[in-house]
């Protein structure tokens, strides 16, 4: 393929994706096929000689189409969104077209230059204190991860090698595998499942903390898992708390759990993966009170703020904290001006990454702040119609409130009754949902995802959902 071709492939690539998405609400949100079903679509060598452009296009509707999940279908309501929109999709093409590998501010200056940027605009936007921004005096400062599962494992390394650090300070005897073997980090029950994974890769226990009545986790669970501990001769270090968590939207009372970390000296990571959007919104910036006291905050702008993946924001209080856990420096990554600027390759796992800040530039530029929170508002008021609407049919219950754009529900009565309506409902293709368990309750998660959602769609889920259930009821 020559630029000429190209030109003519990309114009027609471009319409097609218009097309996808403009429509994307007549396709069937969830596919029908079944595993295995692309290897007998296509050859099993690599064709000898290229293809043309059309032979591939066409392949596109008869082998992908079929296999896709539609993540943007206004009938999407599983798991958390995942964000898309027509700016973030444009700085997708030019951080491909300009395909720099961003490791350092050499390998690539504007890369780094606009993260640094972003990361700061990114912060003040959602009310992070300045002890998080670059701008300040300190040494805080944000970098740009894959997802927040990573920011979890990064954040669990930089804590673990500070606190194996001052321990070799204060005690230079002890042997550093067994310091390591006593190390312990600290989830809740509602935690998502990278804080366990976090863990298991970084090869440290992680002590799940049961949460309160209401799933947060709470000041007084923690500090008496820490103590007991200690008293067993463990090494406490490093606590994860969650605002907004994966199976209800609850949110950890890091006013009450900030204290405890430092008094303790635990490094305090707050993962915000999908709540953090709607910080932008005065009104939630009440959920992240005392967030001063945190080492590390997360959350993914490709989640909920119309960044398309993967953008997963992170900010340290002092990022010396990060670049001394990971800093190796050989020769051939030197560079003239190593100590003006940062080089992320010491802030994540891999070396390479690609130039993700200039989808938050160009999203955060189209929309503008008012634009963003006028679609988070948006979409939390979808889910209160929701709300409103299903809970008029006394057959269902909600085991907690609607919060911000989630709401669970469930069927009165034994589990199997919602667990036999949630498959109906997802074998029929038009509604995706996926469940969770609130202790032994088992729920099902109405979560608004898609920016092509309007009220008429919200209505005709609800009437889905209701005629299922007036089947499985019957039954
Ligand atoms: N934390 C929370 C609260 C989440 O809801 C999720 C995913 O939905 C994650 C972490 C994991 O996110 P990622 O896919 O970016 O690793």
């Amino acid at each position: 393929m020559d630029s000429q071709q190209f030109r003519a492939a990309a114009h027609q690539m471009i319409d097609y994706v218009i097309d996808y998405l403009d429509n994307i609400r007549n396709r069937r949100v969830l596919p029908t096929v079944q595993p295995g079903y692309l290897r007998e679509l296509i050859p099993e060598e690599v064709p000898e000689q290229g293809e043309t452009w059309q032979s591939i296009f066409q392949d596109i509707e008869r082998v992908i189409m079929p296999g896709v999940t539609h993540w943007h279908s206004p009938s999407f309501h599983a798991y958390y969104p995942t964000g898309n929109s027509w700016p973030g999709i444009l700085a997708d093409i030019l951080s491909d077209a300009i395909g720099c590998v961003g490791f350092s501010w050499v390998a690539s200056p504007a890369c780094t230059e606009l993260e640094v940027v972003m990361m700061d605009w990114l912060g003040k936007l959602i009310g992070l204190p300045s002890v998080f921004l670059a701008s300040s005096a300190g040494k805080g400062g944000g970098v740009i991860q894959g997802t927040a599962s990573e920011a979890m494992l990064v954040g669990l390394l930089a804590a673990r090698s500070k606190t194996l650090k001052q321990l070799k300070a204060e005690n230079s005897q002890e042997d550093e595998k067994m310091l390591a073997s006593r190390l312990v980090a600290y989830s809740s029950d509602q935690s998502h499942s990278a804080a366990e994974r976090a863990g298991l890769l970084a090869g440290v226990h992680v002590r799940v903390i049961p949460t309160d009545d209401e799933f947060h986790l709470r000041a007084v669970a923690l500090q008496s898992a820490i103590e007991e501990d200690i008293a067993n001769g463990k090494i406490p270090f490093f606590v994860i708390a969650t605002l907004g968590t994966t199976p209800s939207c609850s949110f950890d009372n890091i006013e009450e759990l900030g204290p405890v970390c430092n008094e303790k000296q635990l490094w305090l990571h707050v993962d915000a993966a999908y709540a953090g959007s709607a910080f932008i919104c005065e009104e939630y910036r009440h959920y992240m009170k005392g967030i001063e006291r945190a080492d590390s905050f997360n959350f993914n702008p490709h989640k909920w703020l119309l960044v398309n993946f993967d953008c997963s924001a992170m900010w340290f209080k002092d990022s010396d904290d990060i670049v001394s856990a990971f800093n190796v420096d050989p020769l051939f990554l030197k560079h003239d001006h190593q100590n003006s600027a940062p080089d992320f390759r010491h802030w994540q796992i891999p070396l390479g990454r690609r130039f993700r800040s200039l989808k938050l530039w160009f999203v955060m530029r189209s929309y503008g702040a008012e634009g963003l929170r006028d679609y988070i508002r948006k979409q939390v008021k979808l889910a209160e119609e929701f709300y409103q609407m299903l809970s008029v049919d006394d057959r269902f219950e909600f085991p907690v409130p609607p919060a911000m754009g989630l709401v669970c529900f469930r069927l009165k009565g034994e589990n199997s009754l919602s667990e036999t309506l949630l498959k109906r409902i997802n074998d029929s293709g038009q509604v995706y949902m996926i469940p969770a368990k609130l202790r032994d309750m088992y729920v099902i998660r109405f979560a608004v995802c898609s920016r092509y959602t309007e009220l008429s769609d919200i209505e005709a889920s609800c009437q889905e959902i209701r005629r299922h259930a007036s089947d499985v009821v019957t039954e």
